[in-house]
């Protein structure tokens, strides 16, 4: 008889956007004149940019023709994307050796990927609220999961406590759902636990496109010593708006040894024989990014939901609430008003502004009484939805 994972039985139905879009298509059926505004999705919105498609079109024309046509490609990636990306990280000053760099069909996919090169004995530590893939995918594999706890008193970056013993620890910044960023001091803080514990670190840089202020760092590798104890796992989804169409880095420096292992061969080996690369389609495509026009082109974009973002920031300044993100994220995360919980302000905002965003306790315990809105709207929509706010929760 074959048995199945019964770790699956323990992972939590995410009920979240299912909820979310339950509460919102019911409004709209019993309110069919209403303009239902929008602010809770994670997805971009805006097109891929011309560069982008140019090298897409050529990835699409060299499979035509016998002499360009390309078959499987190196499973790790093409080497002219990886050394686009090794360039990338130099203007961050961070020195990278190319095959220390995977280019992957996501950050998502990595992600839960990793952990089949660690044991599932490990003891992992993820912050409350966040990202939940990372609870999900260790609970796939039955292992232990700690919490740290990230609140309005710590800003919600939570900070190393060393009466805990973590094997892996995830850390997200700029943060889903909170936008919160790590300092260089409080990421030094973390790199220092890490080595002193003989702990590794996944890093998830997804949202670094996002941190215009150069002291704040966008690689974890920017802090000395973290090569030799955190992975960094990174997009082109909210760089290039590449959601739809995949493409993403998972960084394991050759540094990083655990149990007289290099991590990197383990990971080199588990992708070889489980990944059969990214299209050359999409690669040629995600290279073009770092080309003089495509940074151009993407900062177009990122500038684009940067607005959107200080005009929900600014609404919440005028009204007084507390907040943290949107200046170096696409999302921010407030106090609901008036000490309502996160889904009693979700039916409010939506019956008093018509506006859709999402709960914080979808995203853990510590989200509750916190709601994300997020910048990837169109101006229009965003201007509106923050008078509609302003003008229902101004006291
Ligand atoms: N990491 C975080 C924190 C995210 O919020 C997301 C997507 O929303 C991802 C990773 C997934 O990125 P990708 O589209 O590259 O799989």
């Amino acid at each position: 008889m074959a048995h199945i994972n019964s770790n699956y039985l323990n992972i939590k139905e995410s009920y979240l956007f299912s909820e979310v879009a339950k509460r919102a298509n019911a409004y709209k059926a019993e309110h069919p004149e209403a303009d239902v505004i929008r602010l809770g999705i994670g997805d971009v919105t805006r097109p891929l940019c011309p560069t982008v498609i140019d090298a897409l079109h050529e990835g699409v024309d060299a499979m035509a023709a016998t002499e360009t046509f390309k078959g499987y490609g190196p499973e790790q990636g093409y080497d002219f994307i990886k050394e686009s990306l090794k360039a990338y990280y130099a203007e961050k000053g961070v020195d990278l050796d190319k095959d220390e760099i995977f280019i992957s069909d996501g950050a998502k996919s990595d992600l839960g990927n990793i952990l089949d090169i660690f044991s599932k004995d490990n003891l992992v530590l993820v912050p409350d609220p966040v990202y939940p893939v990372y609870v999900d995918t260790n609970t796939m594999d039955g292992r232990e999961i700690a919490y740290l706890e990230a609140n309005e008193a710590n800003g919600f970056l939570p900070m190393p406590n060393y009466d805990i013993k973590a094997d892996l620890i995830y850390l997200c910044s700029p943060n889903n759902p909170t936008g919160a960023v790590y300092n260089r001091e409080q990421l030094a803080e973390w790199v220092k636990y890490a080595n002193d514990n003989n702990s590794v670190i996944f890093f998830d840089a997804a949202y670094e496109c996002f941190v215009s202020d150069p002291s704040l760092p966008r690689s974890i590798y920017e802090i000395e010593g973290a090569k030799t104890c955190a992975i960094e796992f990174c997009s082109f989804s909210k760089t290039a708006g590449f959601t739809g169409t995949r493409c993403g880095y998972t960084v394991v420096p050759f540094d990083l040894i655990r149990d007289d292992c290099v991590v990197n061969k383990f990971w080199l080996r588990r992708q070889t024989t489980k990944f059969n690369g990214v299209s050359y389609i999409t690669q040629k495509g995600a290279a073009a990014v770092f080309t003089e026009e495509g940074k151009k082109q993407i900062a177009e974009n990122i500038d684009y939901y940067k607005q959107n973002a200080k005009t929900i920031t600014e609404t919440l300044d005028r009204l007084g609430i507390w907040y943290c993100g949107g200046k170096h994220s696409p999302y921010i995360w407030f106090k609901c008003p008036d000490n309502m919980g996160s889904w009693e302000f979700f039916d409010a905002l939506l019956e008093k502004a018509n506006v859709v965003g999402t709960p914080g306790e979808g995203f853990g315990e510590n989200g509750k009484g916190y709601f994300r809105l997020t910048s990837f709207s169109t101006h229009e929509n965003t201007i509106e939805a923050m008078k509609r706010f302003e003008k229902a929760f101004s006291k």
